[in-house]
């Protein structure tokens, strides 16, 4: 499932609580300690950073250049996506079409929310239609661009359709309540706005792995007890009380390999996608259940939840300010004065779409280093260094294995694939009298 950056940036977030995880992990770029230390540190003379470059180096050079050039192309998208419907929300504004929207809503009924529950399919029809094109080489052409997509046009037409009910149906409750509280609270909604956000897509997450995904994939138990049993013996040996591994039919959509845990408050499941099964060897399928196992002993949804809440607060604070001052200049233009008014919508819009934009660097290192905390959750849970190392490799087919510090800091919201296989090496080189037989 992809996710535009529009309002629904809201949904996007909750989804990324609710699947707390990718494959393997984050982190900030760890030093490279000399050769030197390495060596005094293991009596086998393992380099780290030597086995590191050895693995990079296996990746073939025209493979490599065409992941680069899918990832760095996703830099780009980023900035697309902004101005695409930083657009469509000022033209909404400027034309006074979205003045029209509410005064149509509002002609419909006599039920005030109601009114907002209209105005938002309006709203949600509108910038999908707008950034549609967009959205199809996003989404569609670019992915089969570069292999990863499995899907022909019409269910990956439907898949979309699917995401705009959803997007339709929370985001109209959302809405309903939200406009409720800042009609009856003018002064301070901003703070009653995020607290109710922040509830209600705890809701979202809670009931997304249940009752959203399945609407997107089908979930299976994993039957085989040759990849279940070590799976579930795993889990029992890190405190997780799964009877049940599930089975992602993520093939019907892409060819990447992922897993997660997902869900909290008995949501939970561990899911494997079938990518993951049919390309992965059992000790590279065990080294990614041992990241993922790592997000759920070191609670990380419940942590992601708290980061949000704070992301949600400074973000209700801002739109507070921001939109205050921009009605205030350009209301009579726009035909709508206060934050209470629906037609205000498209300008809240652009402001929380500008806010997150501009909070990328900050969410994906909040990820990051998650996802790096998971990788060594991995590497002792599962101590399979060079699985994990593998594991990595097949990573690159989306993920840029070799990037700058700053690139990474900025645009990854997983480490590297370099600085994940020297974190899996550098483990290795601390316990090669012990891995003997295991590898
Ligand atoms: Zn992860």
């Amino acid at each position: 499932m992809r996710h535009r950056t529009t309002l629904l940036a809201f949904f996007a977030v909750a989804t990324v609580l609710a699947s707390a995880a990718y494959v393997t992990g984050q982190g900030t770029q760890p030093p490279m300690p000399t050769g030197a230390t390495a060596i005094t540190s293991t009596p086998e003379h393992f380099d780290p950073v030597a086995a590191t470059s050895a693995y990079l180096a296996k990746v073939p050079p025209d493979k490599k250049a065409k992941s680069d050039a899918y990832f760095e192309g996703g830099y780009w998208l980023i900035l697309w996506d902004f101005l695409a419907s930083s657009f469509v929300f000022i033209l909404l504004l400027a034309t006074g079409w979205s003045a029209r929207m509410r005064d149509w809503a509002e002609r419909v009924t006599r039920f005030k929310p109601i009114h907002t529950f209209i105005y938002w399919a309006e709203f949600l029809v509108f910038i999908s239609v707008l950034t549609f094109p967009l959205g199809v080489y996003e989404g569609f052409v670019r992915e089969h661009k570069y292999g990863l997509a499995t899907q022909t046009f019409g269910p990956w037409l439907g898949d979309q359709l699917k995401g705009l009910a959803v997007g339709l149906v929370f985001g109209g409750l959302l809405m309903m309540a939200l406009y409720g509280i800042v009609r009856r609270l003018p002064r301070t909604w901003w703070i009653w706005g995020a607290a109710t956000s922040l509830v209600f897509l705890t809701f979202f997450a809670l009931i997304a792995p249940v009752y959203v995904a399945p609407l997107f994939n089908k979930y299976t138990r994993l039957e085989d007890p040759a990849i279940r049993d070590p799976i579930l013996s795993m889990a029992r040996a890190n405190g997780i009380s799964a009877k049940d591994v599930y089975v992602q039919d993520a093939s019907r959509q892409s060819t990447r390999i992922s897993a997660f845990v997902t869900g909290f408050l008995g949501t939970e499941r561990i899911v494997l996608n079938d990518n993951l099964l049919k390309r992965c060897s059992l000790a590279e399928i065990e080294a990614v259940m041992g990241h993922e196992m790592g997000h759920y002993v070191m609670h990380h949804a419940y942590k992601g939840l708290m980061f949000f809440g704070i992301i949600m607060v400074l973000a209700f604070a801002f739109l507070s300010r921001s939109s205050e001052w921009a009605l205030k200049r350009w209301g009579d233009k726009w035909r709508t004065h206060s934050a209470g008014d629906l037609a205000a919508l498209p300008l809240f819009a652009f402001l929380i779409l500008t806010y997150l934009f501009v909070l990328t660097p900050i969410d994906n290192s909040y990820s990051r280093t998650e996802e790096y905390e998971a990788d060594i959750f991995g590497l002792n849970a599962a101590r399979l260094p060079d699985a994990e190392a593998e594991v990595d490799l097949k990573l690159a087919d989306y993920r840029k294995l070799d990037p700058g510090t700053l690139e990474e800091i900025i645009f990854y919201d997983h480490p590297s694939g370099r600085v994940r296989i020297y974190a899996a090496m550098r483990w290795k080189a601390e316990h090669l009298h012990e891995l003997g037989n295991r590898e």
